[in-house]
C-alpha cells in the first residue's frame, strides 16, 4: 500500500484512497480470522490444558479481554479448575484377557485401550467372569433394562450407542441419540450397577467415528476433576475393544456380533454369560494434580448487573502426540479455535456496547476430556443459576462457505430457539437439527452441564444447506471433516477454507446475544424438555 501511494500523481486519488484506509484499519471478521488462525497455529502447540501451548491459550484469550476492559469474576479472568491427570504405565500394567485359561494375544491401541478413573496409582483385579449386557442400559422410562442378573465383580462387555439406532421404528426414540447410547452413560451404569470392568464394542456407525478417535482420545494422559474419594464408585477398569477383537471372542462362543447384537435389541434380551472368558488386570498409574484454567470475563449490564446471558466455547484440544508419525500437532482449528475465536469475537462487539444485562464470556477447558471445565464451573459458579437468562454454546465451526440454514444441535429444546430464529430469518436462513442425532453431539459438548442444571442453553453451528451445493456438498464435505480430520492433526486452518458463511452467522449470534441482554424476557425449556422441570424449580426459589 505505501508503495502504491508513492506511485500516485493526483492528490484526490490520495485523499480517497487515504479515507479508504482510514476508515477500514482491519476489518473487524479479518481479526476473528486472525483469532482462529492464532490459536490453530502450531506454536500453540495444540492448545492441551496442563501443557506450555494450553499456557499460551490462556494468555492470549485473557490479554484479549484485558484489552477490551472486560470485568472478571474475582481478581483474574483465570478462574482455577483443579484437575487430576492420570497416565497408564503402559509397560507396567498388563490386560490379560483369557478364553479357557489361555491369553489372548491383544495389543493396546490396536485392538483395546483401558484405564481407571480411580485416582490410585494401583487398580487390579483378577479373573472376573466376562457377561454380555446387550446395550448395558437400564432405563425405567422405556421399559428397558439390559442388567437381568447380578454383575457385580463381572467384567461386563456391551455395544455402543442405544438400541433405537439400529430398530427400525420410533422405538427408544428412533435413530437420535438418548444420553442411553452415551459412552459416559455406560461406564456409569456400569458402575451402580457394581461390575468390576466395563469394555464397550467399538463399531464405528454407531459410535459416529472410527477407532482411531477412541484410541487417541484413550491413550496417554486422562484429566479428570480432582474426587475427594479417589473415584472409587467407579469400576475397576473401563476400556474399549475394536470389533475385530469382539467377532473373535464370539466366534470362541460359536456366535457372530451380529448375532449378539440382534440378541440385544429387545426388552427380552437376557445378559449372555461369555463362558470361559476372564479378564485379569493390573494397572499402574502416574497420577499428577494439575490446575486448569475456565478464562471468563464478562461486560457488566447497566440495568440488571446480578442476570446473566452466557456466551461459550472451549479453548483446549489435543495437544501433541509424540508418539505418531509425522505431523504430532493436533491444532483443533474447527474443533475449537473456530469458537474460542468467536467467543473472543462477540465479546468485543459487546465490550463496545453496554447491555442491561450482563454478559459473560467464557472460554472452557479440558472439554475433549469430558467436559470438565463446564463440569467444574456448574459445581463452583460465579452467579446464581436462577439469574442465568441463557446461553450459547460455540463449538467448531464448519468453513464450508454459506449456507441457507443454522445448525441447531438438539433441536426442539428451548425458546431460545424461536429468538435466535428472528435474526436468522431476517437474513433467510432457516434453523435446521444437526442431520445425525444418532451421533449424541447434544450430549458431546459443555453446554449439557449447564443444561443439567436448568439454564436455558443453544448449541448453534454454521449450517450445511450451502448456497454453492445445497445439502448435498455440505454433508457431503462435513464427512470428509469428520473422517479425515475430527479429532486428528489434520484439523487445520487451510487456503480452500470459505469463512462467509461464519461471518454471517457471527452477526446472527451477535444480535442473538443483544436481544437477550436486552429484551426483558425469560425464555424457558420447551415443555417436553427433560431440563425443564429443574429450571421451573430453580426459578420458584
Ligand atoms: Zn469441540
Amino acid at each position: 500500500m505505501f508503495y502504491t501511494l508513492h506511485m500516485l500523481k493526483k492528490t484526490s486519488y490520495l485523499l480517497i484512497l487515504l479515507i479508504i484506509v482510514g476508515c477500514s484499519p482491519q476489518s473487524d471478521f479479518e481479526k476473528y480470522k486472525d483469532h482462529v488462525k492464532t490459536l490453530a497455529s502450531d506454536e500453540f502447540e495444540g492448545r492441551a490444558p496442563g501443557t506450555p501451548g494450553g499456557e499460551k491459550t490462556k494468555s492470549y484469550i485473557s490479554n484479549h479481554f484485558e484489552s477490551l476492559g472486560l470485568k472478571s469474576f474475582g481478581d483474574s479472568y483465570l478462574m482455577p479448575v483443579t484437575l487430576t491427570a492420570t497416565t497408564l504405565d503402559e509397560s507396567k500394567s498388563s490386560f490379560n484377557l483369557a478364553v479357557d485359561g489361555e491369553v489372548m494375544n491383544i495389543a493396546y491401541r490396536s485392538d483395546v485401550v483401558y484405564g481407571t478413573t480411580r485416582q490410585l496409582e494401583n487398580v487390579s483385579f483378577e479373573n472376573s467372569d466376562l457377561v454380555f449386557v446387550g446395550y448395558g442400559v437400564n432405563a425405567p422410562e422405556y421399559g428397558w433394562n439390559d442388567y437381568k442378573v447380578d454383575v457385580r465383580g463381572k467384567t461386563v462387555v456391551m455395544l455402543i450407542n442405544d438400541p433405537g439406532f439400529e430398530l427400525q421404528s420410533t422405538e427408544f426414540n428412533g435413530r437420535a441419540m438418548t444420553y442411553y447410547g452415551r459412552w459416559t452413560y455406560k461406564f456409569e451404569e456400569a458402575a451402580r450397577q457394581g461390575a468390576a470392568g466395563v469394555l464397550i464394542i467399538h463399531e464405528t456407525a454407531p459410535a459416529s467415528y472410527p477407532w482411531g478417535v477412541v484410541e487417541n482420545g484413550w491413550s496417554g494422559e486422562q484429566l479428570n476433576l480432582t474426587f475427594k474419594d479417589k473415584n472409587i464408585g467407579r469400576s475397576a477398569l473401563e476400556g474399549w475393544i475394536t470389533l475385530d477383537i469382539a467377532e473373535k471372542l464370539f466366534a470362541k462362543m460359536n456366535t457372530s456380533y451380529d448375532e449378539m447384537k440382534s440378541k440385544a435389541l429387545s426388552k427380552d434380551f437376557q445378559p449372555i454369560p461369555m463362558s470361559g472368558m476372564t479378564l485379569s488386570s493390573n494397572m499402574v498409574n502416574d497420577l499428577r494434580e494439575t490446575d486448569s484454567h475456565n478464562v471468563v470475563g464478562y461486560v457488566e449490564g447497566s440495568e440488571a448487573p446480578e442476570e446473566f446471558v452466557l456466551i461459550m466455547g472451549h479453548w483446549d484440544h489435543m495437544g501433541v502426540d509424540t508418539s505418531i508419525e509425522g505431523d504430532q500437532i493436533y491444532n483443533g482449528a474447527v474443533d475449537n479455535a473456530t469458537g474460542t475465536a468467536a467467543v473472543m469475537h462477540i465479546a468485543e462487539t459487546f465490550s463496545k456496547r453496554s447491555p442491561k444485562r450482563s454478559i459473560a464470556f467464557i472460554g472452557l477447558t479440558a472439554e475433549e476430556s469430558g467436559l470438565l471445565g463446564s463440569a467444574y464451573m456448574v459445581e463452583y459458579p460465579p452467579f446464581e443459576y436462577k439469574n442465568v437468562i441463557g446461553g450459547l454454546n460455540l463449538d467448531a465451526f464448519p468453513a464450508f462457505g454459506k449456507a441457507k440454514d443454522i445448525t441447531i444441535v438438539g433441536y426442539g429444546a428451548s425458546e431460545l430457539e424461536a429468538i435466535l430464529n428472528k435474526y436468522a430469518s431476517a437474513q433467510g436462513k432457516y434453523l435446521a437439527p444437526d442431520k445425525s442425532p444418532e451421533a449424541g453431539f447434544f450430549y458431546r459438548s459443555d453446554h449439557i452441564n449447564f443444561a443439567k442444571k436448568g439454564i436455558p442453553m443453544i448449541y448453534a453451528d454454521p449450517g450445511i444447506d450451502l448456497v454453492n451445493g445445497g445439502l448435498e456438498r455440505g454433508l457431503e464435505l462435513a464427512q470428509k471433516y469428520t473422517a479425515d480430520a475430527y479429532h486428528k492433526p489434520s484439523d487445520e486452518v487451510s487456503d480452500d477454507w470459505d469463512w462467509e458463511g461464519i461471518e454471517q452467522d457471527l452477526g446472527i449470534f451477535t444480535n442473538f446475544i443483544d436481544d437477550l441482554a436486552n429484551s426483558g424476557e425469560y425464555p424457558n425449556w420447551y415443555i417436553n424438555s427433560e431440563f425443564r422441570a429443574i429450571r421451573d424449580e430453580s426459578q420458584n426459589n
